[in-house]
């Protein structure tokens, strides 16, 4: 009997499942089970989750069950930034190519739904991979690890370790590209590589050279690869330009990504960010704060926001809500871009970052400037 445990999305579609194919389950934590399937948002902490682990019972992630159950070629990305970016990317680039697969795990799609198909490209979380313990992908990639997650990890190193476990049971005729080490790439790639592409910044040549190396490694034409690269067009909320010298990055929920925004916009720059605070380190920007003409910042890490650049003498104005944040940046007559790039996670004021691309596009569109 399996546990499910979390009944939200993943936990959901594991009970569709097994459902289907009379696989014993339950939610119950009274009843007799042999092993759990945690979603990954619940901790180790967890009571249900310490009492089965003194028992000796397995807790697994849907990921690690789905692996046991499911032969299949199987791509693993992980990484701080950039896994939406780059397993979106790989889809695309099988899809032009007629190569049937599906993008799975964190980005949004549970991997349960999708046990039909042959090749699956999973983004995984480190909270995914302190699950997993036969999953051994055909290719695997860490995309960059910066610090992040601090509030659910006790350390910086065990984030860490835990990225790493993605390649821990790989063998000889399987693909580990760390695309943190540069010259991992470039072990894999004899040339510089030149893309054609409306992506913009130097974050993305990084995304579209770890995609481009994992279709090639399993087995496409380098010129097919470039050819679908060309056509990808960006994905919402990452550095989305929505009116003319607008942008939506709201998926920037820590400052590296955040860092990253700023680099590819241009100077004398109007930045709105702030957002939950998880301790969160921002001198990361400090190589950046000269482009950056004003700031207005709202949310649990405003003090945070406002202490941080006017110590760096950049203007800084902090307000309690994105709306009011919004009012105010519309009340600046002169603007060269504007960039909303939080720099924090969402929770303290919206459902995901993605309610909140949404609502700033709104409050921003609603009678324009
Ligand atoms: P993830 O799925 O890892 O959160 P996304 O592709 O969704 O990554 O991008 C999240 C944020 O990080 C966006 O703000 C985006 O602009 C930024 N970003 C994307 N790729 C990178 C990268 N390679 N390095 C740093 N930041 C990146």
């Amino acid at each position: 009997m399996i546990l499910i445990l979390g009944s939200g999305v993943t936990g959901k579609s594991v009970a569709n499942y097994c459902e289907k194919h009379s696989l014993d389950y339950t939610f119950d934590e009274t009843s007799d089970y042999r092993v759990v399937v945690k979603s990954p948002g619940i901790k180790y902490n967890n009571r249900i989750v310490v009492e089965a682990l003194k028992k000796g019972i397995e807790v697994i992630s849907d990921i690690e069950l789905a692996y046991r159950l499911h032969k299949a070629y199987y791509i693993g990305i992980t990484g701080t930034n950039g896994k939406t970016t780059v397993v979106s990317l790989i889809k695309h680039i099988f899809e032009v190519n007629n190569i049937d697969c599906e993008a799975v795990g964190n980005i949004g799609n549970p991997i349960f739904d999708h046990l039909d198909k042959k090749i699956l490209i999973i983004e995984l979380s480190s909270f995914q991979l302190l699950g997993i313990k036969e999953f051994k992908p055909n290719i695997a990639l860490i995309t960059n690890i910066s610090r992040a997650h601090m509030d659910y990890h006790d350390s910086y190193e065990e984030y860490i370790n835990a990225k790493h476990r993605i390649h821990m049971n790989m063998e000889k005729d399987n693909v580990f590209v760390n695309s943190n080490m540069n010259s991992d790439l470039k072990s894999y790639n004899d040339k510089v590589i030149e893309f054609e592409s409306s992506l913009i910044g130097e974050h993305n040549k990084e995304n579209m050279l770890a995609a481009y190396t994992v279709a090639k490694c399993y087995g496409l034409e380098p010129e097919k690869i470039k050819a679908a690269i060309k056509t990808f067009k960006g994905l919402e909320h990452r550095i989305e330009e929505f009116i003319p010298n607008v942008f939506n990055d709201s998926k920037a929920t820590n400052p590296v990504s955040m860092l990253k925004a700023i680099e590819t916009l241009d100077d004398e720059l109007t930045l709105i960010c702030g957002g939950q605070n998880r301790h969160e380190d921002f001198s990361v920007l400090i190589p950046v704060i000269n482009k950056i003409k004003q700031v207005i910042c709202y949310g649990e890490t405003k003090n945070i926001l406002v202490d941080f650049f006017s110590k760096h003498s950049v203007n800084v104005l902090g307000v309690n809500t994105l709306t009011q944040a919004v009012q105010i940046t519309k009340l600046i007559k002169e603007h060269n871009q504007i960039l909303f790039s939080p720099g924090c996670s969402s929770f303290d004021q919206f459902k995901s970052y993605r309610d909140r691309g949404k609502k700033f596009k709104k409050l921003f569109v609603q009678n324009m400037y």
